[in-house]
């Protein structure tokens, strides 16, 4: 407003990744989705109290529509139906959805996030897009790529797309070493300096800032083994 004296405010993205509560799973089924609820209670909470404040509040939320949900749950909408009346309620609200496809494939009964082939990779962004536009009938406005994991043939293809923002990219955060080692994870960081030391095994020589709590799942999980 010309000639208002209130302050003005940067804009924040607040972005919830919907998906199975865990890393490893081994329940599928309403058992795997326990947190999913709960998160969206949450959320509903801040909402109500950001809007005693006078603030409009729209979170954006990332749905795993990809291989490892459809090889968990015979169907890679699953999250979709089963948690239709908050997904509505949120869209009531004007929130935003976005696909946040992982990597998950089965290597001799085991899942590993596998970034190292680029066919797999593109295969999980196939059928998340499908999945998100056959549900949403429309390409979505953002992408939230999984394990905070991406390359440049993932933001091509984003752009190609016509996918407007990436939110892959998170500054400072610090990737796990332990996580990543073994046999969870295939490829290599390439975008984010901070991640540089963990792929090769080396300590970070400046510990990272935290991420916000509000827009990492692994954060509310409050353990290592949650996926970002
Ligand atoms: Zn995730």
């Amino acid at each position: 407003m010309i000639g208002s004296r209130r302050r003005r405010r940067p804009p924040i993205v607040v972005e919830i990744d919907v998906e199975n509560d865990e890393y490893v799973p081994r329940v599928w089924g309403k058992s795997a989705w326990q947190g999913v609820p709960l998160a969206f209670a949450t959320m509903e909470a801040a909402r109500a109290a950001l809007a005693a404040e006078g603030h409009h509040a729209r979170f954006a939320w990332g749905l795993r529509l990809d291989p490892q949900i459809a090889l968990g749950e015979g169907r890679p909408d699953y999250m979709l139906n089963q948690f239709d009346r908050q997904i509505a309620d949120a869209q009531r609200h004007g929130d935003s959805f976005g696909p946040h496809p992982h990597w998950f494939r089965l290597a001799e009964g085991a899942w590993v996030e596998d970034a190292s082939e680029a066919a797999w990779v593109a295969h999980c962004i196939d059928m998340s897009l499908a999945t998100y536009r056959n549900a949403f009938g429309k390409t979505p406005g953002w992408i939230h790529f999984g394990e905070s994991w991406m390359d440049q043939t993932c933001f091509n293809r984003a752009l190609e797309e016509g996918i407007q923002l990436i939110l892959t990219p998170e500054p400072g955060m610090k990737i796990d070493p332990e996580y990543l080692s073994g046999r969870q994870f295939r490829g290599r960081y390439p975008d984010y300096p901070s991640h540089a030391p963990a792929v090769l095994g080396k300590p970070p020589e400046i510990p990272a800032p935290r991420p916000p709590a509000t827009d990492d799942h692994r954060a509310a999980h409050g353990r290592a083994g949650a996926h970002p």
